[in-house]
């Protein structure tokens, strides 16, 4: 177990194999585990390298795939899991569709990343299929869910644990602009409402504790109450399921099991900072996984640039994890297209931040200036973050002269400059 063994300061093979492919000393890995500012992704059940996200390793992405009811073909996940696998640092699957759990054990079996789940998307999908309503779903069946896919090697699982009874009674007065966006938050939410318990997740936090332990799994502490709109950032009521995360963070280090924190959703660009900020500050800095964030509502059919902006800022500021938006987000379940283009453009927000901590990833964006200024297209293209892209772009619209590009052709300012500068 890595938090345990990082408390007695005993460096596990995943500990050696993370400070290796991030070029950071292990002791970092080991306290940074031990403290809680660092998770591994890596279910004992799984067969994977592990994965280090948080204090001071590299800003990872995550890519979300998954059936859905309106849009259930398990061969099109698999075959977004194929064309991601080579840029994202881990995949969740979302599915909801006929056979979410096939989907799920297909990916887990040919995944070489972490995977992660919502077990509680499969507990909800079963009652709608044996004609119940998903409020009528009893506690253990959600617990049953999550020890299912944690015994199958799910690595790291979303759990909506924080959000309690109090937040949404409140909820009732003084309506949010968006409501509740999480699938996952608003079955909990409306359980609660519909039976007036206690969020189980939350009231037998222990018990979900113990589960993950067993495997050795990382709680994705979700954030049930983000913000669905701009207007609904760092409201009462996303602020106040985070002091409760905070509080589980704290239980959860103390029973060894590794967790990070989710966070928003849509956020105005000069507040990521102070959100950021503040999930650091309260949870002694847990790792922080955001979703997006969406810099802005209106970007409907380019969610993935959009989600890029406030990805590049939150991890420049300090979020660890960044999960990549598509540009169907809002609108449809992304088809493979649409997934490639949310993971380049998270890749990118991702390493736009890594550049500027790592020599190692800035060194590729040095190289590429000195090919672009050697005219060394070959190289250039080699370099870029989706070569194959810029290989076809080039080829598309190939200039008469080979040296330089259709942009400016004959008057390409770097040709003539070079030419210049070798005559005198
Ligand atoms: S042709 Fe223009 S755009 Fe193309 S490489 Fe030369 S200067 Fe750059």
């Amino acid at each position: 177990m890595q938090m345990e063994s990082a408390n007695k300061g005993i460096v596990t093979e995943e500990m050696l194999k993370i400070s290796k492919k991030e070029g950071v000393p292990v002791e970092h890995i080991m306290k940074g585990i031990s403290k809680g500012r660092i998770v591994v992704l890596k279910n004992i059940n799984h067969n994977i390298e592990p994965v280090g996200i948080g204090e001071r390793l590299r800003v990872k992405i995550n890519v979300n795939i998954g059936t859905s009811m309106d849009h259930d073909y398990p061969e099109e996940e698999i075959e977004k899991y194929r064309i991601v696998e080579n840029i994202a640092d881990t995949i969740m699957d979302l599915s909801t569709g006929k056979d979410a759990s096939r989907v799920r054990r297909e990916i887990l079996r040919i995944s070489k990343l972490p995977v992660g789940t919502v077990p509680i998307y499969e507990t909800a999908v079963k009652m709608l299929e044996s004609g119940k309503a998903i409020v009528e779903m009893d506690e253990d069946s959600i617990f049953r869910s999550i020890h299912e896919h944690l015994k199958e090697g799910v690595d790291f699982i979303t759990v909506h644990a924080g959000i309690t009874k109090d937040l949404v009674e409140r909820m009732k007065g003084a309506r949010r602009t968006v409501g509740i966006v999480s699938r996952g938050g608003t079955f909990i939410a409306a359980w609660m409402l519909h039976n007036g318990k206690e969020n189980p997740l939350f009231k037998d936090f222990d018990y979900l504790l113990e589960i993950a332990k067993e495997f050795d799994a990382t709680l994705s502490l979700g954030d049930a109450l983000r913000p669905g709109g701009l207007p609904d950032s760092l409201d009462q009521y996303q602020v106040g399921e985070l002091l409760n995360i905070s509080r589980l963070v704290r239980r959860a280090r103390e029973k060894g099991v590794q967790s990070m924190v989710e966070g928003p959703g849509h956020v105005p660009l000069d507040q990521i900072e102070m959100n950021v900020k503040l999930e650091k500050i309260i949870t002694d800095g847990a790792p922080f996984y955001v979703l997006g964030p969406l810099v802005t509502d209106i970007a409907s059919g380019y969610d993935h640039i959009n989600a890029a902006i406030g990805g590049a800022v939150a991890a420049f500021y300090g979020a660890d994890f960044l999960c990549y938006v598509t540009p169907a987000e809002h609108l449809a379940l992304p088809n493979v297209n649409e997934v490639y283009q949310g993971a380049i453009a998270m890749k990118i927000a991702a390493h736009a931040v890594n550049i500027t901590r790592f020599r190692e990833d800035y060194m590729r964006d040095m190289e590429m200036s000195i090919a672009r200024g050697n005219l060394d297209w070959a190289k250039q293209l080699r370099l870029s973050i989706d070569p194959l892209n810029a290989s076809r772009v080039r080829k598309e619209r190939y200039p008469k002269n080979g040296n330089v590009c259709t942009m400016c052709g004959e008057l390409c300012a770097i040709k003539i400059l070079r030419d210049y500068l070798n005559r005198a």
